[in-house]
C-alpha cells in the first residue's frame, strides 16, 4: 500500500477547488463558463500540489456531483496523513508554564481533520495553538478578545470570517517583550475546514512563537 502522501491542508485545498467546479455547474447554463472555471481550479491544483499523483488531479476533473464528491473523498481517507495525536501530557510538557493548565477534550478530536490543534481556556482568555510536523510540535499560547469578535479576514486561513483578536508577547532581546496581535477565526473548527495554504499557517506561527 502506498505511504499517506497528502495532508489535511492539501484535502481542505482540493474540496475548495472542487467546490468552486460544482458551484459553477449549479449556477451557470454557460457550458463555457464551467469549462473555464473547471481549467483554473485544475491548474491551481496541479501547480501547488506538485507532490500529488496526477491521477488524482484527473480524478477532480471529472468528478460532476456532490455525491461524486463525497465518495472522492472516502477514498483519499487513507492517501491522508493525520495530525500526530498528542497526549495531556505532551501539551502539559509544551505549555509547561501554565501551571492550571485547561486542556481540550482530546477525545473527541478528529485528528485526520486538523491541520492545527486549538482550544480556548474561557476562565483566562488564553487561546492555545499547536502544529505538528513529522512528529515535531510546536506551541504558542495567546490572549483572546474572544467576547467581541467582529467580521474581518482571519491570519490563519485568510478568509472572510468572524475572527477575534489574539495577542501574543514574545521574549526579544534581554528583558524585551513585544506583543503582537493578529485576528483569527473565532471558531477555530471552522478555521480548520479552510486552512489550504501551510506556508500562511507556519507564518502565522512563527510571527508568534512564545
Ligand atoms: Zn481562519
Amino acid at each position: 500500500m502506498t505511504a499517506p502522501f497528502l495532508t489535511v491542508v492539501d484535502l481542505r485545498l482540493i474540496e475548495q477547488q472542487l467546490n468552486k467546479i460544482l458551484k459553477a455547474k449549479l449556477t451557470s447554463n454557460d457550458q463555457k463558463i464551467v469549462a473555464a472555471v473547471r481549467e483554473l481550479a485544475i491548474t491551481e491544483l496541479r501547480e501547488r500540489l506538485t507532490h500529488v499523483d496526477e491521477d488524482i488531479i484527473k480524478e477532480v476533473e471529472t468528478i460532476e456531483d456532490t455525491i461524486g464528491a463525497e465518495l472522492f473523498f472516502q477514498s483519499l481517507k487513507s492517501y491522508t496523513i493525520p495530525f500526530k495525536s498528542i497526549s495531556e501530557q505532551g501539551l502539559q510538557k509544551l505549555f509547561k508554564k501554565d501551571k492550571k493548565l485547561k486542556l481540550p477534550k482530546l477525545e473527541t478530536i478528529d485528528w485526520q481533520a486538523i491541520s492545527y490543534l486549538s482550544w480556548l481556556d474561557k476562565g483566562t482568555n488564553r487561546q492555545y495553538i499547536v502544529l505538528e510536523k513529522e512528529g515535531e510540535y510546536t506551541a504558542l499560547r495567546g490572549v483572546v478578545d474572544a467576547h467581541n469578535p467582529i467580521k474581518g479576514v482571519c491570519s490563519i486561513c485568510n478568509q472572510h470570517s468572524v475572527v477575534h483578536l489574539f495577542t501574543a508577547t514574545v521574549k526579544g532581546n534581554g528583558d524585551n517583550y513585544t506583543s503582537y496581535s493578529n485576528y483569527i477565526c473565532n471558531d477555530s473548527q471552522l478555521c480548520n475546514q479552510r486552512v489550504s495554504d501551510y506556508d500562511k499557517l507556519q507564518e502565522f506561527v512563527a510571527r508568534n512563537l512564545i
